[in-house]
């Protein structure tokens, strides 16, 4: 990638995190989730996902998740395969009656919008976009019946708070994939609050997981009814139906199953979303505290509510350069702290999702101040 040397900093030991896996996804899977993983190397690696023990990993996942999230009454887990951007064509073929509103500010937000563009069977959704580091205003548009934006804009760090805007009938589909489990949220302002679970749930890739309102349900069932022609795979109805039985349509990762219940567990046994969010908003604090305290750095989203707890983009000035930073990181095992290429910016993006410790993310500022001193 870069053609300048990598300049030889080594960062003392006593200076590391104990973990240097700060990316903002894949990122952190926990040692003790791996641990306990292999212990089921016979008994549950390599069995029917048709049988027990994989339905009680699978029941035990959605249960946990349902605790986790708070789910209101009537809200059901649901989850299939291929991740969150297969989750948008999803709700592209089973949640969309006729056309959409999205908010883009970032990769993944305009990802989703471009993909309904391209839908024969929709009409033009609504698509209201902000400069990166902002997000647009949440609010009511004539003529639409499904509301979709992250909650977190994994890109550039900036989150928006789930509200439900006053359109009768309409859905909210909120993408929560670097939020859910690290973000405080109402869960009745959400129709469907979706993610995959290798960013804030520290599990593998490969799943979507979706909290669903009984609204949501009900459009998925009608539309499964109606003579649009659905893939298999992306019908929601089908989906729910497998759920409910604590299966999946097709064959699931397995050990993304098991590593994803493994962590909602440890979240629900140490207090649930408010301790787990409460680890990114102390990370977060560390990481913004240092960067307004340095000269060279700061944080990249001005507006401090749309500031990312989960995901922080930290700019550096001319004097240092972002990606010899990174570099230099990388060569001392501190991986994956790369800003977002298309924002072009002078940038790190520090994953500060829950399974990473606060106690790393002060010793990463640390590893920090060391550097850019060694460079200057
Ligand atoms: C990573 C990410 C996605 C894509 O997830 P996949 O599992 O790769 O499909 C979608 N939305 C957001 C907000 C993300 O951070």
């Amino acid at each position: 990638m870069s053609d300048v040397t990598i300049p030889d900093i080594i960062i003392p030991a006593d200076l590391l995190p104990v973990d240097g896996r700060f990316g903002s996804g894949p990122t952190k899977v926990r040692p003790e989730a791996l641990k306990a993983l292999s212990a089921r190397a016979t008994d549950y690696m390599g069995t029917s996902h048709r049988r027990m023990p994989v339905r009680l990993a699978v029941a035990e996942l959605r249960n946990g998740i349902a605790e986790l999230l708070r789910a209101p009454d009537g809200y059901e887990v649901v989850l299939g395969n291929g991740g969150a951007t297969t989750y948008w064509d999803c709700a592209t073929f089973s949640l969309i009656d006729e056309r959409s509103h999205h908010l883009c500010f970032g990769e993944f937000s305009g990802k989703f919008a471009r993909g309904v563009e391209g839908a024969s069977h929709l009409s033009a959704p609504s698509v209201v976009t902000s400069d990166f580091g902002t997000h647009p205003p949440l609010a009511a548009v004539e003529g639409v019946d499904a509301y979709c934006y992250p909650h977190n804009e994994t890109s550039t760090g900036v989150m928006l708070d789930p509200v439900r805007v006053d359109d009768e009938g309409a859905l909210m589909l909120v993408d929560a994939t670097s939020a859910a489990g690290g973000l405080m949220f109402d869960g009745g302002a959400t129709d469907a609050y979706y993610f995959a679970p290798q960013k804030a749930m520290a599990g593998d890739g490969g799943l979507w997981i979706a909290m669903m309102s009984p609204a949501a349900i009900e459009r998925a069932e009608r539309i499964a009814a109606s003579d649009r022609w659905i893939p298999p795979t992306l019908d929601l109805k089908t989906a729910i139906d497998n759920s409910r039985k604590d299966q999946t349509y097709n064959t699931p990762s397995l050990a993304t199953v098991f590593l994803t219940a493994h962590t909602v567990n440890w979240f629900n046994e140490n207090g649930g979303l408010t301790w787990s969010a409460g680890r990114c908003a102390q990370s977060a604090e560390i990481m913004y505290t240092w960067a307004e305290s340095r000269d060279f750095a700061s944080p990249f989203v001005q507006d401090s509510q749309q500031r990312s707890k989960v995901v922080a983009t930290i700019d550096f000035d001319d004097t240092v350069s972002a990606e010899v930073i990174y570099d230099v990181l990388l060569a001392n095992g501190i991986v994956d702290t790369f800003g977002y290429r298309s924002l072009g910016r002078n940038q790190l993006r520090i994953g500060l999702f829950p399974a990473i410790d606060p106690s790393d993310v002060e010793a990463l500022t640390a590893c920090l101040d060391h550097v850019v001193s060694a460079l200057s």
